[in-house]
C-alpha cells in the first residue's frame, strides 16, 4: 500500500515537472512580446495630401473615447511604457487627442507620450492646457522651400511660419519639439542646416522615403510614390550634408520598413509583413493580437526605437555623458561625445535602464 502510495506520488511529480519544463522551453522559444513602445494611428484622416503617404484615408472611423482609454490599460498593463499618438493628423481631433494624452500620463503614467502631425492645426491654447503631459511633439517638415512643400503635397505655403511658432510654444510650455522629414526626390538635395540651428529640435529624424505594398506603390493604390523614391546613395548624401547637426537621426528604408509596432484605428495591431491585422486588443487581448502580427522587434532596438524619451531621461543621459567627459577628461584630457540631450550618443538608453524605471 506505502510502495502504491509512493509510485503514485513519484508519477504525479514527474509530471507536473515535465510540464514544468515544456512551459519554460516553450517560454524559451516564444518569449513573451512586450509592447513596450506603440504608435497608435487613431484616425486616418488628413487635411495634407503628401505624394508618398502610406496610411491614406481608405476611411474616417476612429473608436470612442471609452474604448480607447480601455485599449490603452490593456497596452499599459502588457508592458507599453511609451505612446505614440498619429494619423492622418491627429489635431483634427484635438479635443479627443487631449484626453487621451492626460489619460496616458494622469492615468496610466506612461513614461513617455508624444504626438505626431503635421502641425496645421495645433494651437497655443492645447498645447498651454496639455504640454505638461506631453513629453515631444514631432512635427513633419520636409523643406524649408515652401515651393518644395506643395510640390510634395504639404500646406499651401504656410508651413514653415506655423513650425517655427510651434517651437516656440513647445519651449514656452514645455514639451520637447522634435522634426520629422521625409527625405525624397524634390529634398534630396536641399542643405536645411541653417534652419536646423535656428529651430533647434531636441530630435531630427530623417526618413528615407518608402513604398509600401498595397498602399502607395502604383495606380492603383489612392497614393502613389513611385516618383518620390530615391537611391541609398542619395539618402546618404543627404545624410553626409546634415550629420553634424547633434539632433540627426537617419532612418533609411531598411530599418523604418518594419520596426514599428503600429495599432489602428480599430485597434488593432498591423502585420508588418503584409499579412491582415491581428483582432481588435478588445476582443482578443494585447498578447493574442501581439502574437497574430510580425513586427520586427530587432529591428526596432536597432533603429534606436529605445532611446531618452522624456525629460527625465535626457537630463539622466545628459548625466552621464557630462560624467563620462569629466571621467575621460581627467584621464586624457579630452571630452568624449556630446553633452546635448538631442544628440544620438546622449540618447542611447538601455532596455535594462527602461525596464528598471518602473512607474506602473
Ligand atoms: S501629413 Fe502625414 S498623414 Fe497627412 S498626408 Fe502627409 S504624410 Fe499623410
Amino acid at each position: 500500500m506505502l510502495l502504491d502510495n509512493l509510485y503514485i506520488l513519484f508519477f504525479l511529480f514527474s509530471f507536473a515537472f515535465i510540464k514544468w519544463l515544456q512551459h519554460l522551453l516553450h517560454r524559451k522559444m516564444h518569449p513573451k512580446i512586450i509592447p513596450l513602445s506603440v504608435n497608435y494611428h487613431f484616425t486616418r484622416k488628413c487635411n495634407y495630401e503628401c505624394g508618398f503617404c502610406f496610411h491614406t484615408d481608405t476611411n474616417s472611423y476612429i473608436a470612442p473615447l471609452p474604448d480607447t482609454k480601455a485599449a490603452l490599460s490593456l497596452l499599459a498593463l502588457a508592458g507599453m511604457k511609451k505612446t505614440n499618438f498619429a494619423g492622418g493628423e491627429p489635431f483634427l481631433y484635438a479635443h479627443h487627442l487631449g484626453e487621451l494624452v492626460d489619460y496616458c500620463k494622469d492615468i496610466l503614467h506612461l513614461d513617455s507620450v508624444s504626438i505626431v502631425s503635421n502641425g496645421s492645426h495645433i494651437r497655443e491654447d492645447w498645447l498651454k492646457q496639455h504640454a505638461h503631459n506631453l513629453d515631444i511633439l514631432a512635427v513633419s517638415c520636409d523643406s524649408f522651400d515652401e515651393r518644395t512643400n506643395i510640390a510634395i503635397g504639404r500646406g499651401k505655403g504656410t508651413h514653415i511660419a506655423q513650425l517655427y511658432r510651434i517651437a516656440n510654444w513647445c519651449r514656452t510650455y514645455g514639451a520637447l519639439f522634435k522634426l520629422n522629414s521625409v527625405i525624397n526626390r524634390y529634398n534630396w538635395q536641399e542643405d536645411m542646416n541653417s534652419h536646423i540651428a535656428k529651430l533647434d529640435p531636441y530630435r531630427w529624424k530623417c526618413f528615407q522615403v518608402l513604398l509600401v505594398e498595397g498602399e502607395n506603390d502604383s495606380e492603383q493604390t489612392k497614393r502613389d510614390a513611385r516618383k518620390f523614391t530615391i537611391l541609398d546613395e542619395e539618402f546618404e548624401h543627404f545624410c553626409s550634408k546634415h550629420r553634424d547637426n547633434p539632433c540627426f537621426v537617419p532612418e533609411s528604408n531598411k530599418l523604418m520598413a518594419k520596426s514599428y509596432l503600429i495599432l489602428d484605428e480599430h485597434l488593432r495591431f498591423l502585420d508588418r509583413s503584409g499579412k491582415a491585422p491581428s483582432g481588435s486588443i478588445m476582443e482578443v487581448g494585447v498578447e493574442k493580437a501581439l502574437s497574430s502580427v510580425f513586427w520586427d522587434m530587432d529591428g526596432f532596438k536597432e533603429r534606436g526605437g529605445i532611446y531618452a524619451w522624456n525629460q527625465d531621461q535626457i537630463e539622466k543621459s545628459k548625466e552621464e555623458a557630462e560624467g563620462q567627459n569629466l571621467a575621460a577628461t581627467k584621464r586624457f584630457g579630452l571630452a568624449v561625445g556630446d553633452t546635448c540631450g538631442g544628440s544620438q550618443s546622449g540618447e542611447a538608453v538601455d532596455m535594462e535602464d527602461i525596464g528598471s524605471k518602473k512607474t506602473l
